[in-house]
């Protein structure tokens, strides 16, 4: 074994995501004599790092709100930043679909989930080579206001939340945004540019 293999043979020198999946379980010397590593893989099911596709998809975008589809929202997890390589997908099912497909079978559901989103943007849908759904009951709002932010100027008392605006993380900053500018405007008292998410 070169001795530079012996130099790098911590563990706690591996990148996180590959010592948290090394065992050591012996305290031996590493030996010099031999001529080749025999690794026996057992088995290995990781979601996060795992592709979900055997190939990067040939897609231009990397995420999307997909409209009349059962399939609401696409993101290309492995193109976030610090993310592996890995062509991985994440693909959000609307309400009423989700709902529809309570209990169903996952192989069957996941399979027309995804086939949906590639017909709606034009494409022969590629299978996965590996997925995991998940039933997320309190997702999302059921019917966000989508008025950035409620403010009462007379008693400078403001409400704000993904339930006031889109019903996710990004809405939940528009509205943290929305309310921003209310009390910029209300301190300052000049028009705020954001206060045009609560038009
Ligand atoms: C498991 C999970 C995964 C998610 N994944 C995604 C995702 O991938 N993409 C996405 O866009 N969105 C995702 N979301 C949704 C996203 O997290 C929410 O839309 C967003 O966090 C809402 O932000 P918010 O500030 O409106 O509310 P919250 O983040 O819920 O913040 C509300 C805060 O108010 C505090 N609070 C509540 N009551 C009181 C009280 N009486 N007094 C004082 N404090 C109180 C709470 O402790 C909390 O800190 C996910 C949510 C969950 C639960």
């Amino acid at each position: 074994m070169p001795s530079t293999f012996e130099q790098s043979a911590d563990v706690n020198q591996l990148p996180h995501h590959l010592s948290e999946r090394v065992r050591v379980i012996h305290d031996a010397p590493l030996s010099t004599e031999g001529d080749f590593v025999l690794y026996w893989m057992h088995h290995a099911v990781r979601s996060h790092e795992n592709p979900a596709f055997e190939k990067p998809l040939d897609l231009s975008f990397d995420a999307a709100f997909v409209h009349e589809s059962p399939v609401r929202w696409a993101a290309r997890n492995s193109s976030k930043p610090s993310r592996p390589a890995a062509e991985c997908w994440m693909f959000h099912a609307d309400a009423k679909w989700s709902l529809e497909h309570a209990g169903v079978d996952a192989e069957a559901s996941v399979r027309s989930l995804i086939n949906s989103f590639f017909k709606s943007i034009g494409q022969t849908p590629v299978d996965p080579i590996f997925y995991q759904t998940r039933y997320w009951r309190f997702a999302a709002a059921a019917n966000p206001l989508n008025v950035g932010c409620l403010w009462d100027a007379t008693l400078k008392i403001g409400l704000c939340g993904d339930w006031c605006q889109m019903s996710r993380f990004e809405g939940a900053a528009l509205s943290g945004m929305a309310m921003a500018g209310r009390i910029l405007n209300m301190k300052i008292g000049v028009p705020h540019k954001l206060q045009n998410l609560n038009a």
